[in-house]
């Protein structure tokens, strides 16, 4: 395990106890301060580490980055040189801030290498040019098959033998902090013939999270399950926005599309896999056993407790669901592993994300869907009001945190505000 995962490390720069980003996460982020251009930068309590800033002055001198590296709109060229090196800028950054070191720490101007995080814009930490969406919760999938079919056929022959998926939409991914309007389209009532147009009745979140790639397999060649991490620069928490109404008319028998394709939000700090190693855990055994190209070794789960709350406009927040990310059944490894046992290409920056993640008890469930079980059981809110679905005004705050050892690692909020369907 890296240096830069001691659970001893501290910083000279203060970062609290309840803080995502003490000197053991470091995750890496595009940010921009006021009209200034974006660049990347390294959480670290409540400051935003400037790397271009870091670079410029010369302090990763002799990695072999090339000049400019950090100074770009997205992190997909500083990615896309390999987690290698990734880790090898994480560990730079963990020195140069350990309490005990002075490079930075004895400058009088030092304060120039750090930006609040208060009063700045964090940005799409990567161009997304491809994402896929797996479906890999068994109580998800459980749920939703009790719904839509009986709970003795909830689960489809397919679902234990292969990781369900399909392919989603890049161009519509948002940065936390970026409202959606409700979208529109066509539904079905069950007692209805004709189909009508308006905005969704039944406006969903997913609780997901998605990982990051970060190097090219090539058109035609498949990645093992043993290899596959090495493709995985980190995770960001992901909402998948679904309007339920237009899924059930639309999905058969292709699939998901407009009722998912308006808009996914993601957490703006891509917390490194390195950063999540202490965190490692392993899957619930599967039964029966995968075929040989899925099978994996390993503890390839990771402990990453996650919360979605909701606020309404002018309210206060409730968390409506505690979950974690080791609920998956299968792991991201088997996720790559299976989307390119046919030869399909992995991208830098593509985003795979896992699937509504619900626990096993009804509080840990990852959408409306469910904790309103198909809006039958109304939850309701610190202010008095209910929610089936979610409402114009209302606010869905996801957040995640693996802890251990006194060490907290932590992804921040994704925050989305849903505004009215445009006219
Ligand atoms: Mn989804």
């Amino acid at each position: 395990m890296s240096v830069a995962n001691d659970p001893k490390l501290t910083s000279w720069v203060a970062v609290g106890p309840m803080s995502d980003f003490p000197i053991q996460n470091l995750p890496f982020g595009i940010f921009s301060q006021g009209d200034g251009l974006r660049r990347a930068g390294v959480a670290i309590g409540e400051q935003i580490l400037d790397l271009a800033a870091l670079q410029e002055d010369g302090y990763l001198d002799g990695m072999g980055l090339p000049d400019g590296l950090f100074a770009q709109p997205t992190l997909n060229a500083f990615i896309g040189r390999g987690r290698a090196e990734g880790r090898r800028v994480r560990e730079r950054v963990s020195i140069l801030l350990r309490h005990d070191n002075h490079e930075i720490q004895g400058r009088a101007d030092r304060d120039r290498f750090f930006v609040p995080m208060a009063g700045a814009q964090l940005h799409m930490p990567v161009f997304v040019r491809d994402y896929t969406d797996f479906y890999s919760s068994e109580q998800h999938a459980y749920n939703v098959g009790c719904m839509f079919r009986d709970p003795e056929h909830a689960l489809l022959p397919n679902w234990k033998h292969l990781p369900v998926g399909y392919h989603g939409r890049a161009s519509s991914i948002v940065v936390s902090g970026t409202p959606l309007h409700r979208p529109k389209g066509q539904t079905r009532a069950d007692d209805a013939e004709m189909p009508s147009f308006g905005p969704t009745r039944l406006l969903d979140f997913e609780l997901e999270m998605a990982f990051v790639t970060c190097r090219e397999n090539g058109l035609g060649n498949a990645v093992r399950t043993q290899e596959a991490e090495d493709y995985v620069f980190g995770l960001v928490l992901f909402n998948d926005w679904s309007a339920r109404d237009m899924q059930k008319w639309e999905y058969v028998p292709l699939g998901p599309f407009l009722a998912k394709n308006f808009g996914s939000s993601i957490s703006p700090w891509i917390v490194t896999l390195d950063a999540l190693e202490p965190f490692r855990v392993a899957g619930t055994k599967q039964d029966p056993a995968v075929l040989p190209y899925l099978e994996s070794e390993g503890d390839r789960n990771f402990d990453i407790r996650l919360e979605v709350a909701i606020q309404p406009e002018n309210s206060v927040e409730t968390i409506v669901s505690r979950s974690n990310f080791r609920y998956m059944y299968w792991n991201i490894s088997q996720q790559l592993a299976h989307h390119t046992v046919n030869g399909c290409n992995v991208g830098v920056g593509d985003l795979y994300a896992s699937g509504t993640i619900s626990g096993p008890s009804p509080d840990s469930y990852g959408s409306m869907l469910e904790l309103s079980w198909r809006g039958t059981r109304p939850v309701v809110l610190s202010d008095g009001s209910e929610r089936r679905f979610i409402l114009d005004g209302d606010t869905v705050i996801m957040r995640g945190y693996a802890e251990k050892d006194g060490v907290r690692v932590g992804f921040g909020e994704v925050t989305t505000k849903i505004l009215p369907a445009k006219p």
